[in-house]
């Protein structure tokens, strides 16, 4: 049984719960620790505990700390790897890419961790000094979805550590193993105790009680749009800063000037890799009406020839849905659309020799934009074709949809390439590129629906870490 770790102590839950690998059934990771209210205000209260010592601590020890933590995590990227593919289904190799990019991505605040700088300012009043600088915000509640079992995680507590916070970290239920090895990882490299906690279980029960508790400072939430939305009303209703990453319903316009081949790598990798469970994974194809049978032709094919299988099987290109109930979900999208008339390709339940959650790539054709399944975020292998007649009609379907996290056009023309990043509503937007893949030294995230407060990532999530201070001083 993987246990709590609180208050510098590895502590069993109230409960436990089971972690089921979704390319088998029959497979239990291991039993992990649930935690109650009580343990979670134990958590909040040993992280408040150490906070005064932990701000004050040196940036040097800060940094090697988080230096060690980066390097473990890589070194042990092949067997953490095999963890998350096994517990979310995503492959092997996304897993093992997923790893590493966590570790590069703690490395990179441990340089950050030195580089917290302040200003000074000449005033406006004669003899008077002002300083401008950055403090921690004190304890911060980490919310993350399974998704991104380990490299959410990484990329919220290495800045929140980095800067001088002390953390309480609630990771998504569906996936506590990753979460669990990379807390394991952080303790053996010396945190000291209180600063970090590890506090696995319910949204409703641990997530609900680090919202509410005056102790936590600021909450940073990655998941859906409807527990984003609470999260932030009862934020707002205690005056905690807040920071939300949300859903997405990204747009990839292919304009008749693209490379087909192009086009259809980049279609397939950001809308089915990793099972389409993406927030920045491509749903609706925007597709110029000169390239479009010709693009639905190669991209049905392409789809037809990927492998769908066990996460750690050889040759598996898209691994399962991540459970039953995500599943579900998919399957009744896929009746929906079939519903608003959109012409179904692929989306069937697939047998293999394990009992699993798996479902071919699907693709709708002949929908528009009005449609639920090109307005509502689906979250699995699934997406859509939008016809269109020129650039203009593709920018405008592209940005008419609540949320704007990612999007891409593929063409060959420099002028449309940069009139869309220019003018394309998202955060993230990708040109001849895939919607979905990132680097971790640069700012992440969206606007619309999708996203809310101070990027993440990059030296940009010093804003959400630290709060500015001005002192004025009489020379
Ligand atoms: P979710 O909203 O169900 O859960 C996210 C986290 O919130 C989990 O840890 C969950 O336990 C917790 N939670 C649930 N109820 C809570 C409550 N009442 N109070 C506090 N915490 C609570 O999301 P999910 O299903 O785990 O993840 C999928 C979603 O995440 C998708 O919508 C996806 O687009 C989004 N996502 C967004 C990004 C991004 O950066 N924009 C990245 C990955 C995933």
């Amino acid at each position: 049984m993987k246990q709590n770790y609180i208050g510098g102590q590895w502590v069993d839950g109230a409960t436990t719960r089971a972690n089921i690998n979704p390319s088998d059934v029959s497979d239990i990771i291991s039993e992990y620790a649930h935690a109650d209210e009580a343990q979670t205000l134990e958590a909040i209260a040993a992280a408040k505990a150490a906070f005064p010592g932990w701000r004050q601590s040196n940036v040097q020890m800060r940094a090697d700390m988080l230096e060690a933590v980066g390097a473990k995590v890589i070194e042990r990227s092949a067997e953490l790897g095999e963890l998350l593919a096994r517990e979310e289904g995503k492959t092997l190799a996304e897993g093992i890419g997923e790893v590493i990019r966590a570790g590069q991505t703690i490395k990179f605040y441990a340089g950050e961790a030195l580089r917290i700088h302040g200003m000074r300012v000449p005033s406006i009043r004669p003899g008077v000094d002002i300083e401008i600088v950055r403090e921690p915000m004190g304890v911060v509640g980490i919310i993350t979805p399974w998704n991104f079992p380990i490299a959410i995680p990484a990329w919220k507590i290495a800045p929140a550590l980095a800067f001088g916070n002390c953390v309480v970290f609630k990771p998504a239920d569906l996936v506590p193993g990753s979460a669990w090895a990379l807390s394991e990882i952080i303790v053996e490299c010396g945190v000291p105790d209180g600063v970090f906690n590890l506090v696995m279980g319910r949204g409703s029960v641990v997530g609900e009680t680090i919202l509410t508790s005056p102790d936590v400072n600021a909450v940073t939430f990655t998941g859906s749009v409807d527990t984003g939305s609470h999260v932030a009303v009862s934020c707002a209703q205690r005056n905690k800063k807040f920071q939300l990453e949300m859903g997405g319903k990204n747009p990839m316009v292919v304009m008749d000037d693209a490379d087909l081949g192009t086009a259809v790598n980049v279609s397939l990798n950001g809308a089915y890799f990793s099972t389409g469970q993406k927030c920045t994974a491509s749903s609706r194809f925007i597709v110029q009406e000169g390239i479009h049978d010709r693009f639905v032709g190669a991209m049905s094919e392409a789809m037809s020839a990927l492998t769908v299988g066990h996460a750690l099987k050889d040759g598996t290109q898209i691994g399962p849905v991540v459970d039953q109930s995500q599943l579900d979900q998919d399957l009744s999208y896929l009746e929906i659309g079939r519903g608003e008339g959109a012409k179904l390709t692929g989306g069937e339940l697939l047998n293999r020799e394990t009992e699993g959650f798996y479902l071919s790539p699907a693709l709708f054709t002949e929908t528009d934009n009005s449609m639920r399944i090109n307005r509502e975020e689906i979250f699995g292998p699934v997406a859509s074709v939008i016809r269109v007649k020129d650039y203009d009609e593709a920018l405008d379907v592209a940005n008419d949809t609540d949320f704007g996290l990612s999007s891409a056009i593929c063409t060959s023309s420099l002028k449309y390439a940069s009139d869309f990043k220019q003018n394309s509503s998202s955060g993230l937007v990708m040109v001849n590129l895939p919607t979905a893949g990132v680097d971790y030294h640069v700012p992440f995230g969206g606007r619309k629906g999708s996203s809310h407060g101070a990027r993440e990532m990059g030296p940009h999530s010093v804003e959400f870490y630290t709060a500015t201070k001005t002192a004025y001083t009489a020379a």
